[in-house]
């Protein structure tokens, strides 16, 4: 039976640029391998989430592989600690976090830290630890930003913040605001003492004392989010999946749903990437893996940077290496998607619909030349990210039947 191929090029989706003589990105770059599966496929506008919704990465990124957002999307906590590379796992409890500077009153004097740029890795580390059973994991993201997973039995998101969430306020000691609640409040308050001894105490504190900096002492916590059990893909779809990606929001999203993860060397998440280290590591795997979904996030990048050129020459630079991919299409179904639009004018997601393509031999294939926004427009599909998955496994003949 064929494999799939998913790529999503992030934030791919844009709207006509004056800089491009107001074609988008897509339409401006040279692109013919894009084009030769378009020409020679099905190709459509791909609503990610829901028509008219601005959606994030991980919401679409849930979609399109088939778990709907709706039901298992649980806030940003366990995707953002994904996204710093924390290993999240269903029922785990993880929140948002800054590095801040509280005073010996209690209060807080910088929610920041002084923007602290260097050494929060180091406080992070010595902030993991147990407590009670419970296991504390703490990632530094950028300048004073962190995040905070608890992983334990009984754990409950229903509580509230440890951030008074603005200065001059004492620091808040967590309460339960739900049922069941008080074991993981009463948990976290000791781990925060714990935290503050540590943090005290620590050597990168006491420099930046020294040098009349504000210390990082203090570990604000918002945001408490319980991250969803999601149905493993092998059993929802009977698909042996894995995922190559270069952020680990999209790996965490992936291993959450149990499926195995690819790593490719030069894989960076950014617009230097080896998009062609990626695609051979694709195009091998296609003979392990009935299902596979590659990110690519340059083109999301160049979209918050409103960078138009910088778009169309990494749009260019993934056509390149994409080549060969049309030797693919008899054993797999190609579909090349983005997650959501980004907007180079906007630098940030809109709810712009993306273009879709798919392709594998004997595709019944429609009018459509060219692989861009408008050109697809005109497509066989106009479909929603979640019908995505059910129109890869019909393509591959896969699916089941419906009714005699
Ligand atoms: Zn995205
Ligand atoms: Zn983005």
């Amino acid at each position: 039976m064929k494999s799939i191929l998913l790529i999503v090029l992030d934030g791919l989706g844009d709207r006509p640029n004056p800089v491009l003589n107001n074609r988008t990105a897509l339409q401006a770059a040279f692109r013919p391998n894009m084009n030769y599966l378009a020409a020679g496929g099905q190709t459509g506008q791909m609503h990610p989430v829901k028509p008219g919704i601005r959606s994030g990465s991980d919401t679409s990124h849930l979609s399109l592989l088939g778990y709907d957002p709706e039901k298992f999307y649980t806030g940003r906590g366990p995707f953002e600690a994904m996204g710093l590379g924390l290993d999240v796992r269903g029922g785990d409890i993880a929140f948002r976090a800054n590095f801040g500077t509280r005073k010996e009153n209690g209060e807080i004097s910088d929610r920041r830290a002084g923007r602290i740029s260097n050494g929060t890795e180091l406080l992070a580390k010595d902030l993991s630890m147990n407590i009670d059973g419970v296991d504390f994991f703490v990632k530094a993201g950028v300048e004073h930003r962190a995040a905070m997973v608890m992983r334990g039995d009984n754990l409950s998101d229903m509580v509230t913040d440890s951030d008074p969430h603005e200065v001059g306020m004492k620091v808040h000691e967590i309460s339960a605001t739900g049922k069941s609640a008080e074991f993981t409040a009463e948990v976290l308050n000791k781990y925060l003492k714990e935290a503050r001894k540590i943090l005290d105490a620590h050597e990168l504190n006491l420099e930046r004392k020294k040098h009349g900096e504000p210390p990082a002492n203090e570990l604000l916590l918002r945001g408490a989010g319980l991250a969803p059990k999601l149905p493993l893909f092998r059993e929802k779809t009977d698909l042996k999946g894995a995922c190559i990606s270069g952020i680990p929001m999209v790996s965490g999203i992936c291993r959450l749903a149990g499926m195995d993860l690819i790593n490719v060397i030069g894989a960076t998440g950014k617009l230097d990437s080896n998009f062609s280290a990626k695609f051979a590591a694709a195009f091998e795997a296609l003979g392990t893996y009935d299902f596979l979904i590659m990110n690519i996030k340059a083109t999301d990048v160049a979209g918050h940077d409103g960078d138009a050129i910088a778009k169309k020459n990494a749009i260019e630079r993934i056509d390149r290496a994409m080549e060969g991919i049309q030797n693919h299409l008899d054993d797999s179904v190609i579909c090349i998607t983005g997650d959501h639009s980004t907007p180079c004018v906007t630098k940030d997601h809109s709810g712009d619909p993306v273009p879709i393509v798919f392709n594998t031999s004997g595709i019944r294939k429609d009018s459509v030349k060219l692989f861009d926004e408008i050109s697809c427009s005109g497509g066989a599909h106009n479909i929603m990210s979640g019908d995505v998955q059910r129109i890869l496994l019909q393509l591959s003949d896969r699916a089941a039947k419906y009714g005699a």
